[in-house]
């Protein structure tokens, strides 16, 4: 089956004009952000699954704009906390359509949740255990709460991202039914919900079908128990192509596959894509520094790093990188071996590790692809380094870039001791 073309907004898509005339007003390390390719992937996700509550995973980006825009979309939003339920309320987004997954709750978040919940009863808890349910419970929560199955598969792009068979995540099938049976009782059941892990491409499909299937049969067997099962939510990680070349994930296949699995239910399906909205509506901008000629490579020293992007570290993710500068250039130039390293004393800040690129050259604009999803979410001020700026491709400030009076504001001795001299960085 072909792909639609605009199923993926590829690196070689963006505007190079745009990106560096936003490089130059809003200086580098930046991530750019489109809200209407935002639209554009919501879109699609609600062709293929034109029945099912599509409920967007926060955590891979919060701004305020996105939320606002999924939502505009006719997306639910599920969230990993209760600062993402709270950006979520205030986003306007109504409690009918805030999910919040539980896992190992802090109290502070369990409190939180609890408080927002009074003023939107509508809201939803997901919870992964019975103490999750013990502690809300104590709180005086009766409201809708879905339950967490570990179905004991996964599926992911790294043995880190394979949440679906780990056992830090929800019930195992066996005490699903005694647990579900007492939820149904002391609060308003809302349905079983399991994810998989992150990624999911063509190869893994089989893998989500079978987490599928098995949230069906769970579905049916509860059913058959006398239990209604509102929703079945089957998670999210909807993979993205994040090489040049890799296919756009087919999500007609995917969603064939995924009713065809699930069978015949009494209940409504939903799902949980999180990168599938955002990966591809970001990419990160970033200037060449440091030019060092290695024996094996030639290092392209530049000013964004793990603590800008940390998936590379992180996970050995590949994010796509193209020099806008050397698009410039009258004559094209030598493909090498480049190494693009970042600013911090750790050898996994790296970009990309002897990737056939042009010979680089200091005051180069490198552009590097889908950071839209867990880019700028998983920056740190890890080195005391504030944190990068988001703007809009339209040039909105989505987040100001951090100052280093921010990242020692909250120093103890930050306020005593604070000297003017310091400078920004
Ligand atoms: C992270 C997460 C998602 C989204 O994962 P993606 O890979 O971004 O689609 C969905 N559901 C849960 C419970 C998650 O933790």
């Amino acid at each position: 089956m072909m792909v639609d073309p605009s199923a993926v907004r590829r690196l070689t898509d963006w505007n190079r004009d745009t990106l560096d005339a936003l490089a130059a007003a809003h200086g580098t390390p930046l991530y750019v952000f489109d809200p209407a390719r935002v639209r554009e992937n919501c879109r699609r996700l609600r062709a293929a699954f034109p029945d099912a509550e599509i409920q967007y995973a926060a955590k891979a980006h919060t701004a305020e704009e996105t939320l606002r825009t999924v939502h505009d979309e006719g997306l639910a939003v599920e969230c990993a906390s209760a600062g993402e339920v709270r950006r979520a309320l205030r986003a306007g987004v109504p409690g009918s359509d805030v999910t919040y997954t539980a896992v190992n709750p802090p109290a502070r978040d369990l409190d939180s949740v609890v408080e927002a919940w009074g003023e939107h009863p509508e809201l939803t808890i997901t919870a992964g255990a019975a103490d999750t349910v013990d502690r809300l419970a104590e709180r005086g929560f009766d409201g809708r709460l879905r339950l967490r199955v570990n179905p004991g598969v996964g599926a992911g792009h790294h043995e880190k991202v394979v949440t679906g068979g780990h056992p830090k995540f929800g019930v195992g099938l066996d005490r699903v039914p005694g647990l579900a049976a007492r939820i149904d009782r002391e609060f308003a059941f809302a349905g079983i919900h399991a994810h998989a892990g992150s990624g999911i491409s063509g190869d893994d499909l089989d893998d989500h079908r079978e987490l599928v299937r098995r949230l069906g049969d769970l579905a049916r067997e509860l059913q058959r128990d006398g239990i209604s099962v509102e929703t079945v939510d089957v998670g999210g990680g909807f993979g993205v192509p994040y090489r040049e070349d890799a296919p756009a994930l087919d999500l007609d296949t995917v969603a064939d596959a995924t009713r065809e699995a699930l069978g015949e239910i009494d209940g409504r399906l939903a799902i949980e894509p999180g990168r599938y909205v955002v990966a591809d509506a970001g990419v990160l901008l970033t200037r060449v520094n440091t030019v060092k000629a290695a024996p094996s490579t030639v290092v392209a020293g530049v000013d964004a790093g793990m603590t800008t992007l940390l998936r590379p570290a992180m996970y050995d993710a590949y994010h796509a990188i193209r020099n806008l500068s050397s698009e410039d250039d009258p004559s094209p130039r030598e493909q090498v071996g480049v190494t693009v390293a970042g600013p911090v004393c750790e050898t996994a800040d790296l970009l990309c590790e002897n990737r056939p690129l042009s010979r680089p050259e200091c005051g180069d604009l490198l552009a590097v692809g889908n950071a839209g999803a867990y880019g700028y979410e998983m920056a740190s001020t890890y080195n005391s380094r504030p944190r990068p700026a988001e703007v809009t491709v339209d040039g909105a400030v989505l987040r100001r870039r951090e100052t280093l009076a921010d990242v020692r504001r909250l120093d103890a001795a930050g306020d005593s001791n604070r000297r003017n001299d310091e400078g920004d960085v």
